[in-house]
């Protein structure tokens, strides 16, 4: 079959239903890429051999139905699998090898998925273009000099080029829509709660979520059925039955009520982001959506809420990393507090030493009060301006980022410009409600743009559908002529 790499994962996964291809061909289609893509270094850590025996296993099987039949698939290297290196993109888990596997990367295998390899992230997922990863920055397969995006870098950067048929990311803040907007591609962020965190390596409890990144919408919605489901063993999992997205896709979405907020409207946004934005507005209109501006208020203040909130979970949630317990020990200091600061501070990037001081900061007695608790009110406020709008819109359509992707270091000695990245992307996670971002455009150097289309909690079905209507009167189309092969 020669034009595989044109395939989507819910295509492939036909192909091997019907038996047109084996899970072992297709398996191999993918190596054979991946060992092709190796100047994208969107890949920490690939495990062929397994994969190949698995997909041979998986042929061997009789009357095996599942939703993702034989298909091979890479994921982030946040999630923990067992017996496979897990980095979280840290010298300071460069070694470590669970013996357990996450529950949302074990929910793909039980449908039949089959693991390629894990994909370079930023540390600890804290980033915004894949810079603060210590195995070295993932290059966008849109262009030479530009990141994917991040925290979910190479998971897009592997999409993109075709590297894996379909893959997953974290989002804790935009960690999968902007890098899926970054790369001309699907990400998905779920409702707080609906896929699992256990097993996941934790940034920030409160705010992180796992969502698949895709191709298409279609795909996002198969894989996302896969991903998602109760969990008894994370305790802010919500209980309730599995959807079938991808069968109740529809692209009917006349008569729904879609929210325009006038706070996106940022300062010195480019004048293509606003055009994108406008086009988006044009084909709802189209397609028989009613279009309504709404009011945020409290959007200004979600991205210094976020780098409070966030900093103080990941001080706490890193705490564990001390040499004793699993990962890279220093071989220096004299007695066990020398070696707890040797390891910290061999082990851990700047970044994230960052982010530990920040989140130290705001918790120690005296400063709890002033930012943490404000923090935390705000935020309820942030959440309450979405509750007051979804009374009267079904969704908010927005753009994904406030620029394309920016060139390989242009921000890396600005965090603030970094962190700025994050401005629309950030008051989903914190409000803990839904966000699709899809590829609507592109700049006029042909680099991609996405509109980010948000719901209230645990509405996917409907922005899944908004979606899948808007992409088949965008018919976004990336070109990318395989110039790292
Ligand atoms: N860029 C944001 C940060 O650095 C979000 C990261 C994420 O979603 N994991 O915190």
């Amino acid at each position: 079959m020669s034009d595989l790499n044109k395939k989507s994962l819910s295509e492939i996964v036909n192909l091997i239903k019907t038996k047109k291809i084996s899970s072992l061909e297709i398996t191999n289609h993918f190596i054979k890429n991946i060992e092709k893509g190796k100047k994208l270094n969107s890949f920490i850590t690939t495990c062929f051999e397994e994969s190949v025996k698995n997909a041979k296993n998986f042929d061997s099987k009789k009357n095996f139905d599942g939703l993702l039949s034989g298909v091979p698939l890479a994921v982030k290297d946040l999630f923990c699998t067992k017996n496979v290196k897990t980095t979280a993109g840290s010298k300071i888990l460069e070694n470590f090898i669970p013996t357990y596997e996450s529950t949302v990367t074990n929910n793909l295998w039980s449908e039949g998925a089959i693991l390629l390899g894990k994909l370079n992230c930023d540390e600890f997922a804290m980033g915004s273009s894949n810079e603060t990863s210590y195995f070295g920055k993932t290059i966008n397969p849109v262009g030479k000099d530009l990141v994917p995006g991040g925290s979910s870098g190479g998971s897009a950067s592997a999409l993109a080029a075709n590297l894996t048929p379909a893959t997953i990311g974290t989002d804790t803040g935009g960690s999968i829509r902007q890098p899926a907007s970054f790369t001309g591609t699907v990400g998905l962020k779920p409702t707080y709660g609906l896929c699992s965190r256990w097993g996941i390596v934790a940034f920030a409890s409160s705010l992180d979520q796992a969502g698949p990144m895709t191709k298409n919408v279609e795909d996002c919605a198969l894989l996302l059925e896969a991903m998602s489901g109760y969990d008894q063993k994370d305790s802010t999992s919500i209980n309730k039955k599995k959807e079938n997205y991808s069968k109740n896709l529809s692209e009917n979405i006349k008569g729904l009520k879609i929210g325009i907020p006038k706070e996106y409207r940022v300062e010195n946004m480019p004048k293509e982001i606003d055009n994108l934005w406008k086009k988006g507005i044009d084909i709802l209109k189209k397609s028989g959506a009613q279009i309504v501006d709404i009011v945020l208020p409290h959007t200004k203040y979600a991205l210094p809420t976020y780098y409070i909130v966030a900093p103080a979970e990941a001080s706490s949630n890193l705490a564990r990393y001390d040499g004793v317990k699993y990962g890279y020990r220093s071989k220096k200091g004299k007695n066990l507090i020398e070696m707890y600061e040797n390891t910290r501070g061999e082990g851990f990037g700047d970044e994230v030493k960052r982010r530990i001081l920040i989140g130290t900061y705001v918790l120690s007695s005296g400063y709890y009060d002033a930012y943490y608790l404000k923090a935390q009110k705000v935020r309820k406020l942030i959440k309450n301006d979405f509750d007051e709008c979804f009374k009267n819109v079904d969704a908010i359509l927005t753009p994904s980022t406030p620029s394309s992707a920016f060139r390989i270091g242009e921000k890396t000695n600005d965090p603030i410009s970094m962190y700025l990245n994050d401005i629309f992307t950030v008051p989903i996670n914190l409000a803990g409600i839904p966000a699709i971002s899809i590829p609507a455009g592109q700049d006029d150097q042909g680099h991609p743009l996405g509109l980010q289309l948000i719901s209230k909690a645990l509405d996917e079905q409907k922005i899944l559908n908004i979606a899948f209507a808007m992409e088949k009167n965008i018919a976004f189309k990336q070109s990318l002529n395989r110039w790292w092969e």
